[in-house]
């Protein structure tokens, strides 16, 4: 292996002179470095520079104007160990204790997820239920948008040459939301399918949406349309069960087939809204 050299900027803007140096290609950035290091393994050629982002003042959280802003590299496992999280959004609190281990998690960050931008995410699908943003920063300035924006295709993100992610934003408590997943093998595996679904109380809408899907997690307006007020009936459940399973980006690949998706999609839907609304998963 090509030796590379560690940089670790101690603010933000030596981090984004950093980024700005060499020939294209050169950096790489690195938080957790538990997607990174692995990516690197054999990749040709590999960076000179690995830019982390350990030392920046990111590794923290706070609860501000009803909502969350998450630092884009705070540990996940310093994240969930907040208990306002799982009570006011159970969605983002059961992702993040989907991925991986303890021991992953108190390494793997938000922004390392979301710079990943990988199919099987299992936090990208609870940040889309919950109308997240992200907020970037380059040298020409910071700007925001919507995961659902920023989340291009498998490993492409709408992050210009030189941008990082600063911070994750959740706009305000959802308390009525889940994320439930699916995989093959439990303990070691990533998901076949996640299922996020969460109730924004203003405009009293719900939002669904699926991950373990390529090219990316998506949201599921149509499933979600059937859904009225923060306690669906059963039958408009029923519904947006039904309007999930036929979502076109429930497709057959290494990791399922589009049929067993497709049964699958339905069970997490209603299950999952079951969960938000505090009902037994699976009534009498
Ligand atoms: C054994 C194992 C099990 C796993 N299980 C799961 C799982 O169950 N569910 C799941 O969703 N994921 C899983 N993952 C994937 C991984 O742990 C997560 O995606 C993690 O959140 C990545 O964070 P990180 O800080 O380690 O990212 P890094 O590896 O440091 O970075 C990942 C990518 O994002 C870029 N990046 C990092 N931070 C920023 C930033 N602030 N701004 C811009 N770009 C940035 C890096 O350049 C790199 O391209 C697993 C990984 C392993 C190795």
């Amino acid at each position: 292996m090509t030796p590379v050299e560690l940089v670790a900027p101690a603010t933000e803007t030596e981090a984004l002179e950093e980024l700005a140096r060499g020939p294209a290609g050169s950096r790489a950035i690195v938080a957790g470095g538990t997607d990174l290091l692995f990516d690197l393994q054999g990749a040709r050629p590999g960076p000179t520079h690995l830019v982390s982002l350990r030392r920046l003042p990111w590794r923290t959280h706070a609860w501000e104007a009803g909502g969350l802003r998450v630092g884009a590299t705070e540990p996940l496992r310093t994240l969930e160990a907040d208990p306002r999280l799982g009570q006011e959004l159970p969605a983002l609190a059961q992702a993040i204790a989907a991925v991986g281990s303890p021991a992953l998690r108190r390494q793997a960050t938000l922004g390392g997820n979301l710079g990943r931008s990988a199919p099987a995410s299992d936090l990208a699908p609870a940040l889309l239920a919950l109308d997240a943003e992200v907020e970037l920063v380059g040298r020409a300035g910071a700007r925001r948008m919507s995961v659902d924006r920023f989340l291009r295709s498998s490993r492409s993100t709408a992050l210009l040459a030189g941008e990082l992610v600063r911070s994750v934003r959740l706009p305000e408590a959802r308390p009525r939301s889940a994320y439930l997943w699916q995989r093959v093998r439990p303990a070691n595996d990533i998901s076949q399918i996640g299922l996020a679904v969460a109730f924004a109380p203003s405009p009293g809408l719900w939002r669904v949406a699926l991950g373990g899907v390529p090219p990316r997690p998506v949201l599921a307006p149509d499933a979600a349309r059937e859904l009225a007020g923060d306690r669906p009936a059963a039958r408009e459940i029923a519904s947006a069960a039904e309007r999930l399973a036929a979502h076109p980006a429930l497709v057959s690949d290494r990791r399922a087939t589009e049929e067993h998706r497709r049964r699958l999609a339905a069970v997490l839907c209603t299950r999952a809204i079951r969960t938000a609304v505090g009902e037994p998963r699976d009534p009498p």
